[in-house]
């Protein structure tokens, strides 16, 4: 009885030590990435068999959490977070995809640290890259533009400046789960921004987490979502290329 006492009250103890309760905890600030001016990167097409999930037109790709038609804006050949109507999901499922996106930042007096231009791409909804105005804008580093959000800083800062399109390559390996839900193999991923490789072959520990730290749950495919954080993040030429 007291054994088991005691090893109910260390329980209890190690639970509240180990407990993550505030975001800082998993925010850090140094080293910081080099900061590194791109070459030319720009793409005007799409290859042949990507899946275009925008055009500059149509957003019948896309739908809201809950299924409806998105809120967000098409505006001159642009797609604009409509802040406050919810994060979008492609209708379709994805595993294993190559993905280009570009995106500019808004209102670069307005906001500050991960309020400025904030947005993300989450991979199958739950592993975040990190869409942020990194113009003159100070945050953590595993909270930059290129970050695997709260996982990984970038390799180097390649975001040029706020009010040019800034270019995302991705290719995204989903993780594999066994029958019994239990992990096979790691999600992994590599990034280019701007043409420069910011994350290479990084392993995921886990889902992107706000508070506390990553973790896997089984899942299958699922959609590629972007982020409403609050600001009117612009998106142009968003295509994949199935891998799996
Ligand atoms: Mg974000």
């Amino acid at each position: 009885m007291k054994k088991n006492t005691l090893l109910l009250t260390l329980l209890i103890l190690s639970t509240t030590v180990f407990a993550q309760t505030k975001p800082q905890e998993t925010e850090y600030y140094n080293p910081q990435p080099a900061k590194v001016i791109p070459g030319d990167y720009s793409y005007t097409t799409a290859p042949s068999d990507a899946i275009i999930l925008f055009d500059g037109k149509d957003i019948s790709a896309w739908e809201s959490q809950d299924g409806k038609e998105p809120q967000w804006n098409v505006k001159n050949g642009e797609l604009l977070v409509q802040p406050g109507t919810g994060s979008i999901k492609t209708k379709q499922y994805f595993g294993d995809v190559q993905l280009h996106i570009e995106y500019k930042s808004p209102d670069p007096e307005k906001y500050s640290g991960q309020n400025r231009g904030n947005s993300g791409v989450f991979f199958q909804s739950k592993y975040e890259i990190q869409i942020l105005d990194m113009d003159n804008n100070k945050t953590y580093v595993n909270g930059m533009a290129g970050s695997v959000y709260k996982q990984n800083p970038p390799l180097a800062d390649a975001y040029t400046k706020n009010g040019e399109w800034q270019v995302y390559d991705i290719i995204w390996k989903s993780p594999v789960f066994g029958t019994n839900g239990k992990l096979e193999k790691p999600a992994m991923i590599t990034v280019l921004f701007n043409g420069i490789v910011v994350q290479n072959n990084f392993i995921l520990e886990g889902t992107t987490e706000y508070i506390g730290f990553p973790k896997y749950e089984a899942h299958g495919r699922l959609p590629l979502m972007l982020q409403d954080h609050g600001t009117s993040v612009a998106f142009r030429n968003i295509w994949v290329r199935e891998l799996n």
